[in-house]
């Protein structure tokens, strides 16, 4: 009688974990993405990094890591590619520099944690991790990001680690671009001209129900006078709440400040009840009106997955429970 009761339990257990989903979704940026720019070999190159990336944070959620663990284990591996415009290979500023941004969000406790335009941080990601877990404060910048990060002990590299060859050709090829353009028409749209995306971004719930967000990126190409993005800005380019839905956005990101996504998404679903596909949809769709290009991923607490964007194309890609992880590149 004692073991039957044992084994009732035991089953029981395991049926609360197995009702769990774990799920997790990533994005490597926005844009004028069409296949008619791409050689089938940047195709497989891109698809298989994603591929990998994914399925490096599943791995962790699978074997019981937290949702922290995985998007920054999956943000890390997508900033040391040159594919992307975050870490390695991240965009240039007008003057030829490197400025990264980053920041996560823990949707268990709503700590959060963020730097912005730092230089030497070899993993800006978990320097956004180090912010939100050892200070007391949500976003540093600058140098003094780069003191604390330091004083944590995380790995500081110089600035030409993050140079690619390829982003920096971009640089000089936009810069001719707008050099050639009268001021009355004003600046390129920056998302349109091909050259600006490839920030990443993660959302992930594990076992235990808890949802995180991260965003990593340079920025937008030929940016000045130290300016800031949406990724590292919470609200705007990266929330998580357990309650709602994680977010991380990648796009135009003065568009995405002034029109608060990330949080906007999960304040719908909040307020108005709507179901994450809904929220984030018409968010997107929204910004579409203004003129502001971009996506988001997200995922909710039932491992719900919604992946809108309002550009030719956005590399992003999803694993759920028991199923492989799917890439996708172009619009439908
Ligand atoms: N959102 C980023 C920024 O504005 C750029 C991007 O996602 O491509 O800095």
């Amino acid at each position: 009688m004692k073991n039957l009761i044992l084994l009732y339990f035991i089953l029981l257990g395991s049926l609360c974990i197995a009702q769990q989903p774990i799920a997790i979704v990533i994005h490597g940026g926005a844009g004028t993405i069409l296949k008619e720019n791409m050689s089938p070999e940047k195709e497989a190159a891109y698809t298989a990094k994603l591929t990998e990336a994914i399925n490096k944070g599943y791995e962790v959620l699978n074997s019981g890591g937290s949702s922290l663990e995985a998007v920054t284990a999956t943000i890390q591996l997508l900033e040391e590619s040159p594919l992307f415009n975050a870490g390695v290979g991240a965009v240039f500023t007008a003057e030829g520099r490197n400025e990264l941004d980053a920041s996560i969000m823990d949707g268990k406790t709503g700590q959060a944690g963020a730097v912005a335009g730092v230089s030497h941080i070899k993993s800006p990601i978990l320097a956004a991790q180090a912010v939100m877990q050892r200070s007391p404060h949500v976003m540093l910048t600058g140098s003094g990001a780069e003191d604390f990060a330091k004083e944590q002990g995380l790995d500081m590299v110089e600035p030409r680690y993050f140079f690619d060859q390829t982003r920096f050709d971009q640089l000089k090829r936009i810069q001719e671009r707008e050099a050639e353009k009268s001021k009355e028409e004003g600046f390129l749209n920056p998302l349109m001209n091909d050259e600006k995306f490839g920030t990443v971004g993660c959302v992930a719930l594990d076992k235990y129900g808890n949802i995180a967000a991260g965003t990593s990126t340079g920025g937008m190409t030929n940016k000045r006078w130290n300016r800031i993005g949406d990724s590292p800005i919470i609200g705007a380019g990266t929330y998580a709440n357990n309650q709602t839905c994680g977010v991380s956005a990648t796009g135009h990101g003065e568009f995405f400040i002034r029109n608060v996504v990330a949080y906007d998404i999960a304040a719908r679903m909040k307020y108005q009840n709507l179901s994450l596909k809904e929220a984030s949809e018409q968010v997107i769709a929204e910004l579409k009106t203004q003129g502001g290009g971009g996506g988001v991923v997200a995922l909710d607490k039932e491992g719900n997955i919604s992946m809108p964007f309002n550009t030719p194309g956005m590399y992003r890609g999803y694993r759920k429970q028991s199923e492989k992880a799917k890439v996708f590149i172009y619009g439908e």
